[in-house]
């Protein structure tokens, strides 16, 4: 294989500033939301960052539903910026339950905001988060999700689950560069926006986004935006919308279950329960006769696997296999089930490595044909 010619990369074309707009727009029918798109140039943690700096001030009350490491950035955020903030963690690496956040309502103060994420990656746990959704319009609380990871593989209604704040970002499920990250924002989210203490001349300002570009007819960005990054999201778009976004959540769910089917045949149990599993990446246990980190140095990332620990408290002894975005297809999942046995052989554990790719294999036999 030829190195790729990196030298093409130069020079780039400025975005045209007519295409902004439309990105937004195809950004908002993917989060099926009639509400305001901002396009922030930068990745998704920053994104998250922004909104938390923009709505954080003295006064307001948030539950902020912890269920990784994200969770508990987006809370100490929050507190930076003088809110008070109760910190709901759910059980090491599990999904919180709605009977928890709807005992957390209760308990009190009135809260103006509940954060909550929506699928992780770094547990592969998913949140009940249409439940959720329903309990905090019920009750008037803004919600804020962070569907980073989720939005393509799973269904992301913003409109229908009544979400407020929704930032995502391409590089997950999508398939799309990792320097661009958009957000979502409904009338009452703004009204929660406009603020005494607002942040403004700041990269980390969604009024400022809202006054410089939404308030200008959204035309050219502010500032220089990269153009590389922007190409390339107009290129994932266009992949994923010919594609259908109905599809590659399918896509997922089928290299979830395909992934699952392959760890039961090893005879390795998976960390949470399919309604609870998110498809972007599946969690197993280890067992107990062997260690993290000298099973991940076994594997054998050489043939397409991506396989990795788990990230955060409880994560420690779950092994990731990712099927993300393009991996979320059986030659990815194969590749890691592969090497996945590969691992527990070389470490003495036995394994039937063809019993489990069949069992793989079988899942896409009996799936619904989406060309994976
Ligand atoms: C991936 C992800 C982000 C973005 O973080 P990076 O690790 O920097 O890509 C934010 N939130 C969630 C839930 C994610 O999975």
């Amino acid at each position: 294989m030829h190195a790729p010619d990196y030298a093409l990369l130069l020079d780039p074309p400025a975005f045209p500033a007519e295409r902004y707009a439309a990105l937004a727009d195809r950004l908002a029918a993917l989060m099926s939301t009639t509400n305001d798109v901002l396009l922030i140039q930068a990745e998704a943690v920053l994104a998250l960052e922004a909104a938390a700096t923009s709505l954080a001030r003295p006064g307001l009350k948030a539950l902020n539903i912890v269920t990784s490491p994200y969770g508990t950035w987006f809370g100490g955020w929050l507190e930076k910026g003088g809110a008070t903030v109760r910190n709901l963690t759910a059980s090491p690496a599990r999904p919180v339950t709605l009977e928890e956040v709807e005992r957390a309502l209760d308990e009190g103060p009135d809260f103006d905001l509940l954060a909550i994420v929506h699928a992780e990656s770094a547990s592969g746990i998913l949140n009940p988060l249409p439940a959720i959704a329903a309990l905090a319009r019920e009750r008037g609380i803004v919600t804020l999700v962070d569907a980073v990871a989720s939005i393509g593989g799973h269904a992301f209604d913003v409109d229908r689950l009544g979400i407020d704040i929704a930032v995502i970002g391409p590089q997950k499920a999508l398939a799309g560069p990792a320097g661009i990250s958009a957000i979502s924002v409904s009338e009452r989210a703004w009204t929660l926006l406009s603020h005494d203490g607002a942040p403004d001349n700041s990269m980390l300002s969604l009024m400022d986004q809202k006054k410089l570009w939404l308030d200008t007819g959204r035309g050219a960005l502010p500032g220089t935006p990269a153009p590389l990054e922007f190409y390339a999201l107009e290129a994932a778009l266009d992949r994923i919308e010919s594609e259908g976004l109905a599809s590659a959540n399918r896509r997922h769910k089928t290299a979830a279950a395909a992934t699952r089917n392959g760890l039961m045949a090893l005879g390795i149990p998976t960390w949470v329960e399919e309604a609870h599993a998110s498809a972007l990446v599946s969690t197993a246990i280890l067992p107990d006769t062997l260690e993290a980190r000298a099973f991940l140095a076994a594997v054998s990332q050489k043939q397409g696997a991506d396989i990795s620990g788990g990230v955060g408290p409880g994560a420690e002894r779950l092994i990731r296999l990712n099927h993300t975005g393009r991996r979320a297809h059986r030659d990815a999942v194969k590749a890691n089930i592969l090497a996945f046995s590969g691992a527990l052989k070389s470490l003495g554990h036995a394994a039937n490595t063809d019993f489990a790719l069949e069992a793989a294999e079988n899942t896409y036999l009996d799936a619904p044909a989406d060309g994976a």
